[in-house]
């Protein structure tokens, strides 16, 4: 049960029970949230695998000021040498051929670092081996910084019917270099966007359908001038972010702040405006996707007896470190492994996990008003009780900025059809 309210003042009530959102009376502030008792799942699969994640080096060409392989995170890996050997990559293909779901139109392979490029023989071999094995059911991709992408490499992309690039750009040449730098120390925003034009030159058709960008943010300000910057660059122009990540929190850096629930109203209210004008760009989509957290939800009544449903249960994506080792995906660490690929899925530890989850989300969520939009899932098994409590408040904060602009968004949809 959430009691919320509208920049136009209207104040609201959301109930965790039927999912709805009404006027707000008095009465309804007597109604208290349910408590759900939450039992751990019984069933794991692992046969329909659309999405691999290979991690081809423990290596970089950069040292991101914000990087978790930068030494200073809990519990993970310090940028090293070790590069996937071809024995390794021998058994990810045959675990690959096991696992994947062959009933899906296509299966994606993605190659990971560290810095992917620094090892591309051996993502080319793989991918040889992949299509001889999976046919036209495959397709590539590739996460860079960007710094590798020569004209040789260039080619060699474009030579793959299938093969999509993400590169990471954190806006102009300011914003990136501030972050992003090469080994030693200079920024790398200039030798990324060379090699982006040329790239662009050289195949622009192509430029336009297999680069997809992502940016990294410390919080939702720099999202404001990401928005700013972006489109004053012709290689970057139209060609928005696919993803925004916010760089991942670090609660033993005592200097690290976090945004706080006015900060990312004043963002949504700026990104609500730029929505309502038609605007095409960042800030509409960061709109887009909030309201949608609401938009998308079912109104099915809230029993007070939940089997928890996590990625484990039909796993859909799955990352694989530079040694084999299984994770569900590359948010997850060290001691979260699922297995290896020689070996295959270690039921245990997985079940074991969800037990843990399962427990955690008994001690935190059985009476949040929160948890039928909460988007934090099995990976917060990282962080430690006290971490969570933090996290969750952010979390409930974004949440009930999502209630607040889903119910501006419709008033202003239903204003401009009375308009027409
Ligand atoms: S490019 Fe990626 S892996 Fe390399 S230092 Fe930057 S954030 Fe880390
Ligand atoms: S915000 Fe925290 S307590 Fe609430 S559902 Fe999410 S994880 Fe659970």
């Amino acid at each position: 049960m959430h009691k919320f309210s509208t920049t136009s003042g209207k104040v609201l009530w959301y109930d965790v029970t039927d999912n709805r959102i009404s006027l707000w009376s008095p009465l309804q502030q007597k109604k208290t949230c349910p408590i759900i008792n939450f039992s751990s799942p019984n069933t794991l699969e692992a046969d329909k695998i659309t999405m691999f994640t290979i991690e081809m080096t423990q290596q970089c060409n950069l040292r991101c000021t914000y990087c978790c392989y930068s030494g200073t995170y809990n519990d993970r890996r310090i940028h090293n040498n070790k590069h996937i050997s071809i024995d390794t990559l021998n058994s990810i293909i045959k675990f690959i051929e096991k696992h994947h779901d062959k009933t899906a139109d296509e299966i994606t392979i993605c190659f990971y670092g560290g810095e992917a490029l620094l090892v591309k023989d051996k993502i080319d071999w793989t991918i040889q081996r992949l299509l001889d094995v999976l046919g036209q059911q495959v397709r590539f991709s590739l996460s860079t910084n960007g710094l590798a992408l020569t004209e040789d490499v260039i080619d060699w992309i474009c030579s793959y019917p299938k093969f999509v690039v993400n590169v990471t750009i954190d806006g102009d040449k300011i914003m990136h270099d501030k972050h992003r730098k090469t080994l030693s120390g200079k920024g790398s925003y200039d030798i990324i966007l060379k090699n982006l034009e040329l790239f662009k030159t050289k195949f622009p058709d192509e430029y336009n359908n297999r680069i997809r960008f992502l940016a990294t943010v410390y919080s939702w300000k720099d999202v404001l001038e990401l928005d700013k910057v972006w489109d004053g660059q012709s290689v970057l122009r139209g060609i928005y972010p696919v993803h925004i990540s916010h760089i991942i929190p670090d609660f033993s850096d005592k200097s690290r702040t976090y945004d706080t629930w006015d900060d990312k109203n004043i963002f949504y209210h700026e990104a609500f405006k730029a929505y309502m004008k038609g605007q095409k760009g960042i800030l509409s989509n960061c709109f887009k996707k909030l309201t949608d957290i609401i938009a998308r939800r079912s109104y099915h009544h809230l029993s007070s007896n939940l089997r928890i449903k996590t990625c484990y249960q039909s796993l859909f994506s799955c990352f694989i470190n530079v040694d084999g080792d299984l994770y569900a995906c590359e948010k997850f660490c060290g001691e979260f492994s699922i297995g290896n690929v020689s070996d295959g899925i270690d039921q245990i530890r997985a079940y074991r996990q969800l037990e843990r989850f399962t427990a955690r989300k008994n001690n935190h969520c059985s009476t949040c008003w929160a948890q039928r939009f909460c988007r934090m899932c099995m990976t917060s098994l990282n962080y430690k009780d006290e971490e969570i409590k933090l996290m969750c408040n952010m979390e409930r904060d974004t949440i009930d900025l999502a209630l607040r602009y889903f119910c501006e968004q419709k008033d202003w949809e239903r204003s401009q059809k009375i308009n027409k």
